[in-house]
């Protein structure tokens, strides 16, 4: 990195270009401070020995001395999921957090036996000086409760990070402190990173509490078995379903373990405030009349060994579908799921279920991020000289600095960067110059010890799942596809006797291909978009994830082209 000693850098080694793994840095002199330390789900979270996905932590290993804290800004896994990896390889003095975070962090550590972490509980009101950089925070509204931004006062100007938020006039839990934002705003935001989740999505995030009154509609009117599947990281929906349960008297049953441990987390912090004798055991709950039972589970994105899939399957421990149950998926598929969740949707409907989605018919579900609409009052409340939109794939990112540009940032005042690019901080002025190392490094969920690399983990995953090369021919001038894309496969199934298999994987394929090039894409979005559309469709098709690689041969090539076309895997 070239800088010189006086300025303030700022760097990602997670969090662009994906929605995951989010870990922020900002150095100053012999001062790091690491915000969030979160981990990303490789393909599908709930696969037996599944590999989480984590950023390379050797650049803050090798300036171990100057890390001098970790902030987090809510409890979600993309935030916290990292830290316990973060503890093996290197040395980590103290986490600033806030409650419900800081219990969710403490659960973790003691889960894996680590102790040697002082955890440093923050809410709007604390001030900390860490050597030359004061810190301070504002409330936010997000889908858990303890959601924060945070001010970072440098020599150099003020970097100010939202965190995930979305603005609800109506929320569930506390409302975010829009004063105190525009008061940070008037005193002057040199650059602001904020949630690219939504920034896609054109006007304003529903309520959470349009689904309360939809989900309150749904106990008063099912007078059979209630079965509703949700993420247990919604932390705030799970409080109204499980408060609703109280109000219209049934027992809750809760299956899937994520789900059980943040119900406890929750109502030890006093966030979930019901009677004890609400939850019972599944023995117990299923000898009760099926009007007073609820199911609370996890798999509302179609994991295929999560607690309702199972449930749709019939081979579900403890329950299977019968005629007349309601079962209502209180969440959206995040994109790439949509197939799976299909798939369950048709097995509980076939099995005699009343199925409820998320619908413009219906209010089941909302987002936790601020849509185009929420991200404009962010920008107009902090009117930052510089942008950069974090916490996005590349195209959100992208879509966010328009945003930006709507009201008044101009676009050479945005910074859509990967992970490792570093941002120099000069006296107000912001650029970009330089990169620290930053990769994907896979951890098997089994190992605790084991940090495997990228080709350790290729080589494994080879071998159980085989690998699919898809060929396509492109004219890059003129972005049309040049022949229909060719599929090559080794050790994933014989070719001989899938053809069929083949050929639809060849259609998905020039689909897929005729879609994004309308995009004028680079060749990093265009393997991306095959890897999104090949490997769910052949997963759903044989339940194998083959390593996908695609081969881009464009027909004009120039230096940089040949370079692009490398296979990468
Ligand atoms: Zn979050
Ligand atoms: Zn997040």
């Amino acid at each position: 990195m070239k800088k010189r000693n006086t300025d303030t850098a700022l760097y990602c080694l997670g969090g662009l270009g994906e929605v995951g793994k989010n870990s922020y840095c900002i150095e100053h002199e012999n001062t790091i401070i690491l915000i969030d330390a979160g981990v990303k789900f490789a393909g599908d979270d709930s696969l037996p020995g599944i590999d989480y996905v984590i950023p390379d932590y050797t650049y803050l290993k090798e300036n171990n001395d100057k890390l001098k804290g970790l902030f987090i800004t809510h409890g979600h896994e993309d935030h916290i999921g990292g830290i316990t990896f973060l503890m093996q390889i290197l040395n980590l003095e103290v986490i600033y957090a806030p409650k419900l975070a800081a219990s969710l962090i403490r659960k973790k550590l003691n889960e894996k036996k680590m102790s040697n972490v002082k955890i440093v509980e923050f809410d709007n009101s604390s001030e900390f000086k860490i050597d030359k950089i004061k810190v301070s925070f504002f409330r936010q509204t997000h889908s858990i409760p303890d959601a924060y931004g945070i001010v970072f006062t440098t020599p150099n100007g003020t970097i100010v990070t939202t965190g995930d938020f979305k603005f609800d006039l109506t929320p569930v839990g506390d409302m975010s402190e829009i004063q105190k934002m525009a008061m940070i705003g008037k005193k002057g935001v040199d650059l602001l990173l904020s949630d690219s989740t939504n920034s896609e999505v054109s006007g304003f995030t529903m309520s959470e509490a349009d689904v309360s009154e939809s989900i309150n509609d749904i106990f008063r009117n099912t007078k059979h078995r209630l079965i509703i599947a949700t993420f247990a990281s919604n932390v705030f929906r799970v409080q109204q379903i499980v408060e609703a349960a109280q109000r219209f008297h049934r027992k809750v049953i809760v299956f899937g373990r994520s789900m059980e441990n943040i119900i406890n987390v929750a109502r030890e912090s006093g966030i979930i405030k019901v009677r004890d004798d609400l939850f019972v055991n599944p023995n117990v709950g299923l000898t009760l009349p099926l009007e007073q039972v609820l199911i609370l589970c996890t798999g509302s994105q179609g994991e295929p060994l999560a607690a309702l899939s199972r449930i749709a399957n019939g081979s579900h421990k403890f329950i299977k579908i019968i005629p007349n149950d309601t079962v209502v998926f209180s969440s959206s598929p995040i994109p790439g799921n949509a197939l799976s969740i299909n798939h369950i949707v048709n097995k509980l409907a076939k099995s005699g279920a009343k199925v409820i989605t998320n619908s413009v018919l219906n209010s089941i579900h909302t987002s936790g991020h601020a849509s185009q609409g929420e991200q404009k009052l962010m920008l107009q409340l902090m009117t930052p000289k510089y942008f950069f939109p974090v916490h996005g794939e590349y195209r959100m990112l992208k879509a966010h600095a328009k945003t930006a540009e709507q009201v008044g940032i101009p676009l050479d005042h945005s910074f859509i960067l990967s992970n490792g690019d570093v941002l120099i901080l000069r006296k107000h002025e912001v650029f970009a110059q330089g990169r620290v190392q930053s990769d994907d490094i896979y951890v098997d969920g089994n190992d605790v010890s084991g940090l495997s690399t990228k080709v350790i983990r290729d080589r494994v995953h080879l071998a159980n799942n085989g690998l699919v090369a898809i060929l396509v021919a492109i004219n890059p001038a003129t972005n049309k596809l040049l022949s229909k894309p060719q599929i090559i496969s080794r050790g994933f199934v014989y070719m001989k006797e899938n053809q069929d298999l083949i050929n639809e994987t060849q259609v998905l394929a020039e689909k897929t291909m005729k879609n994004i090039l309308k995009t004028d894409p680079n060749f990093k979005i265009i393997k991306e978009s095959l890897k999104n559309s090949i490997g769910p469709f052949l997963y759903h098709k044989t339940h194998r994830n083959p390593i996908i690689i695609p081969l881009i041969i464009a027909k004009t090539t120039n230096t940089k082209e040949k370079e692009n076309a490398k296979p990468n895997a």
